[in-house]
């Protein structure tokens, strides 16, 4: 199979959103290219990496970004953490990636079935504190459950929708660096949820009339055609 190689990185955040939403459709299809893996590649990008997206993303072992997104050296900047909980390592992290890296794209990943959730959920049930440092993930995510109480929402996917749009909340309240940046059109930032059996994402906030995908750029929404 031949892999064309990706002619240059895409620089807006719409290109660099159709870029990832590709992949991910080749890699549902069961037909991935696994570009830019070969050992030229790993040479060129030796002295410099360029990605096109910051992945803030659940750490679940099936959510194995550069696979479901069909990418491969220096294109993805991956931030996981259990629950894509969000703390000032991973703020400093997504600030490099869009200020001395220029990338356009964060995307918050989270995914059906997410044990940080259902976890959060269980001690919220129980009022058992879950020992260690697993009770700062779990007390990450209880916001989202008291949003959700407030809106009705109660299916773990639900939730987890809710936490993903929590997160990008977070995101754009806490780091002033992204929120400019989103605000000046050099960055936006959007909300996916991964179905594990599938294998595909789906737009949290996507307008689903429409081949357009609503981007999250903080207070004013704003819409970035597809094939772009
Ligand atoms: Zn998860």
């Amino acid at each position: 199979m031949t892999v064309p190689a990706m002619q240059q990185p895409p620089t807006s955040p719409a290109q660099a959103l159709d870029e990832l939403l590709a992949g991910n459709r080749r890699f549902v299809a069961g037909s991935p290219l696994h570009p830019n893996q070969d050992a030229g590649h790993r040479t060129a990008v030796a002295d410099g990496q360029h990605p096109f997206a910051v992945l803030v993303g659940c750490s679940d072992s099936r959510l194995a970004a550069e696979i479901i997104f069909d990418r491969g050296l220096g294109d993805l900047f991956v931030v996981r953490t259990a629950g894509h909980t969000v703390g000032a390592e991973v703020l400093g992290s997504v600030e490099y990636a869009i200020t001395v890296l220029e990338t356009p794209l964060v995307v918050v990943l989270g995914h059906d079935s997410c044990g940080a959730v259902q976890a959060a959920r269980e001690a919220d049930g129980t009022g058992a504190t879950p020992s260690g440092y697993l009770g700062a993930v779990v007390g990450a995510v209880v916001p989202s459950l008291r949003r959700a109480a407030r809106e009705g929402v109660d299916d773990i996917d639900g939730i987890v929708d809710i936490h993903i749009d929590h997160t990008i909340e977070l995101l754009l309240e806490r780091s002033v660096t992204l929120n400019r940046a989103v605000r000046d059109g050099r960055c936006a930032v959007v909300g996916m949820s991964y179905r594990l059996a599938a294998g595909e994402v789906r737009m949290v906030r996507a307008m689903p009339a429409s081949e357009d995908v609503t981007l999250v750029a903080g207070p004013a929404a704003f819409t970035a055609p597809s094939g772009s």
